[in-house]
């Protein structure tokens, strides 16, 4: 499915231009035209999915499998030291395009990219229960 007014659709189909590195049947691989570093790649899905809840698992095994091929492109090109993979799902998880891309961000020392939290408080019998309530969803 194609949905008419969303920029990844028409960035996937190639109706507008990105600095494309790689395509295949299903995704297609392009420069963050905002990086957070030099060669900072997005892999965008043909079909559209707002989000990971809409993503079916046969289409996320091959979007891995993807990544890992590309992470190490990436990492030959730019000598990186690190990667991060992000996938932002949700305004509130800080997505602005609604349309599932995977981020990978190769990393170098002291770059000034900032990807931390406050580590919460837990307490080990409410862990417990919270595995065991998340599980019954599976
Ligand atoms: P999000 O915040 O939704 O996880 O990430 C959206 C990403 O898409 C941002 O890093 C942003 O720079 C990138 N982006 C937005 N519009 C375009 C575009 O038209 N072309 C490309 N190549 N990247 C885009
Ligand atoms: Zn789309």
């Amino acid at each position: 499915m194609i949905k008419d007014d969303c920029i990844f659709c028409k960035i996937a189909k190639g109706d507008i231009p990105s600095a494309t590195i790689y395509e295949t049947s299903d995704f297609r691989v392009i420069l963050d035209v905002a990086p957070a570093n030099k060669g900072h790649v997005l892999i965008i899905t043909k079909e559209h999915f707002d989000n990971i809840f809409q993503m079916d698992a046969e289409t996320a095994g091959k979007l891995f499998s993807l990544a890992t091929v590309v992470a190490r492109a990436i990492k030959a090109e730019t000598g990186c030291e690190g990667l991060n993979i992000l996938q932002n799902n949700g305004e509130v998880a800080g997505q602005t395009v609604h349309h599932f891309h995977l981020h990978l961000i190769p990393r170098f020392k002291n770059d000034g990219v900032n990807m931390s939290w406050t580590p919460k408080e837990t307490v080990a019998t409410e862990q417990e229960a919270l595995a065991k309530a998340i599980k019954s969803h599976i």
